[in-house]
This record gives structure tokens, sequence and C-alpha cells, in this order.
């Protein structure tokens, strides 16, 4: 193998974090294995996004079209797929995200290459491709090989790679047309919805401050979300809060709510079930407040203090507006 496909995700004129992450990934198996990276840009007037990652790639091959301006699937597809034929690259990334879990699995069915989703991490050894991927919603981490096949389609989650840039590329930059109209096309797309004014991505985040259970009751959230707003982060939670509705869902950390990398996470009143564990693995300093001094939170934390919530809380609070008036 000497190529690796990284499929460049973005929406309204923006990159997406997964799309870094997935270079920086791509970046060190080239460092490793000398491989080369190309990304993949398809979309309208994406000459931003393209130099935004000309020097995380070997190569930018890009396809700017009207059409393209919307994710479709159909059309990615046939066009990546054509790419896949031309320059044979053994490996093709793709964010495990709404739009690669439409994409990969068509492309996999178009080109007959494996397709391995949701992967956390990729290593080649003698030659040989093994993804990690978690089973039974984080109990089981598999390493998955691969048999035989010219190429490999992996969806890789979000937030288990840094989104920083490795090496130092200087991309050449290609663009290519395609015949777009030829494309049986099964979906019309009709518009964005933007999520609701107000409303925040917990992924995005610097500093997340999460509830749990030991909240006790809905009014008592507005004590941790205060908390969030002196340290100027945001106010995120566990499943148990978004399933009693005293939160939005887009405020879920976990396996089935939002991976989240901020530098900091503040878990109060969390007991650590991998569900929820599985959410926070890229997330930098981890400072849990539980009164259980057996809580498995205390296993994923750099920092912990045993006691009740009630009495720290406010405590803290103080103390960072205290610090931030000094
Ligand atoms: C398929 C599936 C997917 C799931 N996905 C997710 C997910 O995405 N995210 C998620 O979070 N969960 C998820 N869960 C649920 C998960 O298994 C746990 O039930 C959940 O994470 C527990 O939430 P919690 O820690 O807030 O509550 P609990 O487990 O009830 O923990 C509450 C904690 O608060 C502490 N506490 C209580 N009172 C105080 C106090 N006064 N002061 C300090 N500490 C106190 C307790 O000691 C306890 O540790 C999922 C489950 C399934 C089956």
């Amino acid at each position: 193998m000497s190529e690796v496909f990284v499929i460049v995700e973005h929406r309204l004129g923006e990159i997406r974090d997964i799309t870094l992450e997935m270079l920086w990934k791509a970046g060190e198996l080239a460092q490793e294995h000398s491989y080369n990276v190309t990304a993949i840009l398809l979309g309208h007037e994406v000459s931003s996004i393209a130099e935004t990652i000309s020097d995380r790639a070997d190569k930018i091959i890009i396809s700017d079209d009207e059409q393209l301006k919307n994710f479709n699937a159909d059309i990615y597809k046939e066009i990546i797929a054509g790419l896949i034929e031309e320059s044979k690259p053994g490996l093709i990334l793709i964010g495990n995200t709404a739009w690669g879990m439409e994409l990969a699995p068509c492309l996999a069915v178009r080109t007959g290459f494996p397709l391995a989703t949701d992967c956390i991490d990729i290593t080649f050894k003698d030659g040989k491709l093994t993804v990690q991927r978690q089973m039974f919603s984080g109990k089981i981490f598999s390493n998955v090989s691969f048999s035989s096949s010219a190429g490999c389609l992996l969806t890789i989650r979000s937030g288990v790679f840094p989104k920083d840039r490795i090496g130092d590329r200087q991309a050449q930059i290609v663009q290519r047309e395609f015949s777009l109209k030829e494309i049986p096309q099964k979906k019309d797309f009709i518009e964005f919805v933007e999520t609701a004014a107000g409303d925040v991505d917990i992924a995005q985040a610097e500093l997340l401050v999460s509830v749990g259970r030991g909240i006790g009751e809905e009014e008592n959230i507005s004590l941790v979300r205060e908390l969030a707003e002196a340290l100027n982060g945001l106010l995120s939670c566990s499943r148990p809060i978004v399933d009693k509705n005293w939160l939005p869902k887009y405020l879920q950390v976990g396996s089935s709510g939002k991976s989240v990398n901020p530098k900091v996470y503040v878990a109060v009143g969390i007991s650590g079930a991998f569900q929820h564990l599985q959410g926070i693995t890229g997330a930098g300093t981890v400072i849990a407040i539980n009164k259980d001094p057996k809580a498995p939170i205390f296993r994923a934390a750099d920092y912990g203090i045993v006691g009740d919530l009630f009495k720290i809380i406010p405590v803290l609070k103080e103390k960072v507006l205290e610090t931030r008036k000094g």
C-alpha cells in the first residue's frame, strides 16, 4: 500500500473536526510507513477548506461543482469509487458521522472493499492492517484484521484522534471535473435546518461541566450550570438526565450521546458507567465529584473529590469567581 485517502467532511463552508482528526491519523501512518496522504474534497467554493488542510496532505483532489454543494451519498459514492479505481489507495478513511454512516456502506458495496465502522485505532504491522473497535457498548475492545483485499474502508469515531497537524506536508492541488448528470440520484437535498438559536455543540467545547443523576432533582441543575458558566464552559450531562427530559439530548455525553474532547471535563454526580466513559476518551483532564469513593468515574479521573456535590459545588463556584476577579 502506498496511499491513504481521507474523505474531507465539511458543512456550510466549514471543515468538520473529524476531517482534521482523520488527517492526523493518516499523517501518523504516513510518517511510520512512508505512505502518501490524499484528501478528497468534494463541494462547491471549497478553496478555503483546501487551504486549511494544505499542510496536512500530500495531495488534495478537489471537485468543485454546484451540484456538490450539499452532501449526497449517491454522487459522492460514484466519484470516490472512480478515484479509488484510478489511484488504488490501500486505505480509505471516512468519518463515523451521519455523512460517513451513509456513504461508507454504499461505497463498500460499490468497490467490494471490506468496511470496519466506528474504529478507534488503526495499526499496521508487517504490512497487515489491524483496527480497534468496541463491541457490546464498550465492554469489549476487539482488534479486527481483514482478509486480503486491494483496499479497506474504515469509518473513524469522532474525537479519538487529535486535531493537530502532524508532519510537514505541502499538498499538490489537483482539480477534477466529473459528469454528475449521468449519476442516478435517489435523493434530493431540500434544506439544511440549523439547530435552534442558543443550542450548543458540546463536541466543540474546551471545558465541560457534566451533571449526572446525583443531582437528584431538575431544579438543582442550575447549581451545576452556574459552575459551568463561572468556568466559561458548557453544561453537559449523562443519559438519565436526558431520559428524564431535564436537559436536551444534544447535551448528552456517551456512547448514545456525543463523544467530546474538551481540555477539562468535570463530572458531577456521575457514576462513570462505561457508556458514559466512552464519550470522554478524548477529554484532557478529568475531574470527578462524587460522594461514593468506589464510583468507577474515579478510575477515569485525573483529580477526584469525594463528597457531597451540594456542599462542594457552591464553594468551588465561589473560588472560581474570586480567582477570576482577583
Ligand atoms: C445502550 C446504552 C447506551 C447508553 N448510553 C449512555 C450515554 O451515552 N451516556 C450516559 O451517560 N449513559 C448511557 N447509558 C446509561 C449508563 O449505563 C448509566 O446508566 C448512566 O451513565 C448513569 O448515569 P449517572 O452516572 O448520571 O447515574 P448513576 O449511575 O445513577 O450515578 C449517580 C452518581 O451520583 C453520585 N451521587 C449521588 N448523590 C450525590 C451527591 N449528593 N454528591 C455527589 N455524588 C452523588 C452517586 O454516588 C453515583 O455514583 C447507556 C446505557 C445503555 C444500555
